[in-house]
């Protein structure tokens, strides 16, 4: 199955950051079944509380579609992105995201379900849980050296 596939390639983005020393997330974002662009998080090692994977991802594949919308598009992502990343998706009109594990930012608070309440990207499709035990076992080895960093 595509989705599959594509998270993969979010997963070894995700064990780049992590080897690197960054938090283990990984994008990739696909547009009629073509990588569009790839991109791991490296907020602590740019020293950027900004360059989230998803950002960087949006901002790349703007870049190479120029344009600021990415209609059509699908965004991969092994962890549930945060609000932030949230919102770059919905300003760039992404139609669907996938990401793996979930995790307790915002308690129980799913992030896609607090912009959507609060009738913000009501038409993004999202879907979570693909390959989510592989997401966890980075997520793991990451706070076991950064214990205040995240709660899942
Ligand atoms: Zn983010």
């Amino acid at each position: 199955m595509d989705d599959n596939k594509f998270m993969d390639i979010a997963y070894s983005e995700a064990k780049k950051a992590l080897v690197r020393g960054d938090y283990p997330a990984g994008c990739v974002i696909v547009k009629n079944g073509k990588v569009i662009t790839k991109a791991s998080s490296r907020g602590i090692t740019s020293k950027d509380a900004t360059a989230h994977a998803e950002m960087q991802a949006i901002s790349d594949a703007c870049q190479k579609m120029r344009s600021r919308f990415l209609q059509d598009c699908v965004v991969y992502t092994n962890i549930e992105p945060c609000l932030m990343c949230a919102k770059a998706m919905v300003y760039a009109s992404i139609k669907k995201v996938v990401y793996g594990a979930e995790h307790k930012e915002y308690e129980n608070k799913k992030t896609f379900d607090i912009l959507k309440q609060n009738d913000i990207g009501k038409d993004i499709q999202v879907v979570s849980g693909c390959q989510k035990q592989k997401a966890h076992r980075l997520l793991k080895i990451f706070l076991a050296k950064h214990p205040d960093f995240l709660r899942i």
